[in-house]
């Protein structure tokens, strides 16, 4: 049979034979069987201690990748690497953060020794050195020496066995082409090296997140602080971290300076520089002969930051995404209405590390990328009421699946954006994609109703809506199959 030749409906389904009634009845069949308890459940296994916050490079990585692989093979979703496997390979270093290890203010003229606490005050490193380091604390804004830009944080500033009070980010925030020349400033590896190469001895790094995309270098013992840490380090000085912070981003001058105060950082963690990690890579192959050599992408993240301290188990961020296109694979699987063209789902490795695992698969695609019709990518998909889709307005060929299948089965407030032209580093998955020129989606849920705990221990099941990754894995059900279906699109 071919379905090219078959009338496609409202939907765009097909199935050979059956009367549009019955073909809707099966979709809807397969539709009521993705249920919030089986997402919540999957998302519950991802998270669990067993895999260790699931930090890419490390085996609770790698157990979480095989129950993934696992799960795919039980619902009969292929693999999808030449070999056999559903794993595709990459180098990935990783560092195990053995205790939340110890931050403390030194005693001084103006201030008594204090102890900050973890996960309050700060975060360990994730690819600390291990061991301790004390020193006088030098505010260093930025980290940034470009002198082609007519910036420098270090210009005039000893920082030899210092202990540098750094900002992530840059001082430059406008979207425009300017913003290219920052932005190889912009990599935490880039500032972590520059302090080293001036000799700082230890780094305080000003964003409370736990953050494996940094890099190990030897001897550097850093750790994450709050604003209010950073605040207090400040106090005597006669002037305010924020304020000053604010005072640089808006003159773009760099303002530097010693804070007169001693800290001592104490980090206990382990450096695997030679291991790796993997993309799970499942194929459900087009049931059109011809068609089948199109696919769609559909993927998901599948790493989160590890247990730098205590377990981050990563609920929100990315169990929910992963749990929404494993039961949409699962779905797909057990369709009776088929995808003509083929599906390929993806749980990338490493996007927590610097997009390791999507930057593999752009760089080694499992599929001819001219056969490929779009990309979708969640993240973060798991608490709201309703949906968004980045770039939906640009493609609209492939969005308007998703909106018809709303608008017809789900009936949640949904929005989308167009393509912007994007000058900083990438940061997601989905950015590496456009980046390569696929056609790419992002799926994001809107309206919060929990607190969003990002990288933070307290990203766990409870943080999460399991009624919205629900209607999203049911969204991409619905839209996978419309895309697949639809005669109208066209390759690269
Ligand atoms: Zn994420």
């Amino acid at each position: 049979m071919n379905l090219r030749f078959f009338l496609l409906l409202a939907l765009g389904f097909s199935l050979f034979g059956a009367s549009a009634q019955e073909q809707e009845n099966a979709v809807r069949t397969t539709f009521h069987t993705i249920s919030s308890h089986d997402l919540l459940d999957y998302a519950a296994e991802l998270s669990s201690k067993k895999y260790g916050g699931r930090l890419s490079g490390s085996p609770g990585y790698e157990a979480a990748a095989r129950w993934v692989a696992g799960q795919l093979e039980e619902a009969g979703v292929k693999p999808g690497m030449a070999d056999g496997t559903y794993f595709q390979w990459f180098p990935n270093a990783y560092s195990d953060v053995l205790s939340p290890g110890k931050v403390l203010l030194l005693p001084g003229k103006h201030n008594a020794r204090k102890r900050y606490h973890f996960p309050d005050d700060y975060f360990p490193g994730s690819n600390s050195a291990s061991g301790t380091v004390a020193g006088e604390v030098v505010y260093a804004g930025f980290g940034i020496s470009a002198p082609e830009l007519g910036y420098d944080d270090y210009h005039n500033l000893d920082v030899k066995g210092k202990i540098v009070l750094l900002e992530t980010g840059l001082p430059y925030n406008r979207n425009d082409s300017t913003l290219l020349k920052w932005e190889p400033y912009s990599y935490h590896r880039y500032k972590f090296s520059r302090a080293r190469e001036l000799g700082a001895a230890g780094l305080l790094y000003v964003s409370k997140i736990a953050n494996p995309n940094t890099s190990f270098l030897e001897g550097l013992v850093y750790a994450h602080i709050s604003e209010a840490v950073a605040e207090e380090l400040f106090d005597g000085t006669g002037k305010q971290y924020a304020e000053t912070r604010g005072n640089i981003v808006k003159s773009l001058v760099p303002n530097s300076f010693r804070l007169h105060k001693r800290v001592k950082i104490s980090a206990s963690t382990k450096h695997y520089p030679d291991s790796r990690s993997c993309n799970v890579v499942g194929i459900i192959e087009g049931a059109d002969p011809q068609w089948k050599e199109e696919a769609i992408l559909v993927g998901a993240h599948l790493d989160g930051v590890g247990s730098p301290g205590s377990l981050f188990p990563g609920a929100l961020d990315n169990a929910s995404g992963s749990a929404d296109i494993l039961a949409a694979a699962k779905a797909l699987a057990a369709s009776e209405v088929k995808p003509a063209r083929t599906v390929i789902f993806l749980f990338f490795g490493g996007e927590e590390c610097g997009l390791y695992g999507s930057q593999q698969f752009a760089d080694a695609p499992v599929w001819s990328k001219e056969k490929v019709v779009g990309m979708i990518n969640l993240d973060m998909v798991g608490n709201g009421t309703g949906f968004f889709m980045s770039n939906g307005k640009t493609y609209q060929e492939l969005y308007r699946h998703f909106e018809e299948a709303n608008n017809r089965f789900l009936h949640r407030e949904m929005n989308a954006s167009e393509t912007r032209i994007s000058y900083g580093r990438p940061r997601t998955d989905a950015a590496v994609f456009d980046k390569y020129g696929y056609k790419t989606l992002s799926l994001w849920t809107s309206g919060s109703v929990k607190p969003v705990f990002y990288h933070h221990p307290l990203d766990n099941t409870d943080a999460l809506t399991p009624e919205i990754m629900e209607d999203a894995a049911k969204l991409l059900y619905l839209g996978i199959l419309g895309i697949a279906n639809d005669p109208a699109l066209k390759t690269n």
